[in-house]
């Protein structure tokens, strides 16, 4: 569905404002950044957002990250990948230059994408995706392990460069659990030497995950309806 212009202003002008809310519970110098979620909509919304100031926008998918960047390559849009990767969309995904990976969700994943890297003599910037909430649907390390495997992450697969951490908010109504979840990712980020992004929440937990420590949200269907 393509959106008015002014719906897309205005939805954008909720979501900061209520960002601005959580973050300064946070502290004053708290920054928050927006990456926009365009899986679920139009080409023309991703321009009209851009043509509001929006820069950084993700896919899940490697294929429609693709053609969007391929559509949109007169833009100096920022492109993430935030769904889970496929070994055999590795090459693709490295030809697109993504300015972030969100989802690196295993060891092995880690190590086949250093070694297409180093072949193509290319780096790539990723976070460690963490299963917080422990749910079955979810990818990701343990919280657990987090720490240990970033850390041979770095000193193993060299053409990767970590920033820090992404994790998805439990799906429960319990508040606890989803606050619970964005702790526990939290407190492994904190841990980690070096990291500088906190990539956590999405429409439905944004403000809970600022509040406990997000400097990255991953947002989507909020924005366009
Ligand atoms: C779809 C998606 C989002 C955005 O979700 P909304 O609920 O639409 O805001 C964020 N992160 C990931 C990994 C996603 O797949």
């Amino acid at each position: 569905m393509v959106l008015e212009k002014d719906i897309l202003q205005n939805n954008l002008d909720k979501l900061i404002s209520s960002i601005e809310k959580s973050r300064l519970k946070v502290n004053p110098h708290h920054i928050v950044k927006i990456v926009v979620v365009s899986k679920y909509t139009s080409i023309e919304n991703i321009q009209t957002l851009y043509s509001l100031g929006q820069r950084a926008f993700g896919e899940n998918q490697v294929q429609q990250l693709k053609e969007r960047a391929l559509e949109l390559e007169n833009l100096p849009i920022e492109w993430h990948m935030v769904g889970t990767l496929q070994k055999n969309k590795i090459n693709n995904l490295i030809s697109l230059n993504p300015s972030l990976l969100h989802s690196l969700d295993n060891l092995s994943l880690a190590q086949e994408l250093d070694k297409k890297l180093k072949t193509q003599n290319k780096t790539m910037k990723a976070l460690l995706q963490i299963n917080s909430s422990k749910e079955k649907t979810k990818s990701g390390v343990l919280v657990e392990e987090a720490y240990n495997t970033y850390q041979e992450i770095e000193e193993r697969f060299k053409n990767i460069k970590l920033q820090g951490v992404m994790s998805i908010g439990a799906n429960s109504e319990d508040k606890n659990l989803v606050k619970n979840s964005f702790e526990d990712t939290f407190k492994v980020y904190e841990k980690l030497k070096g990291a500088t992004i906190c990539s956590m929440g999405m429409s439905s937990d944004f403000q809970l995950a600022i509040e406990n420590g997000s400097n990255l949200i991953r947002v989507g269907s909020l924005l366009f309806k």
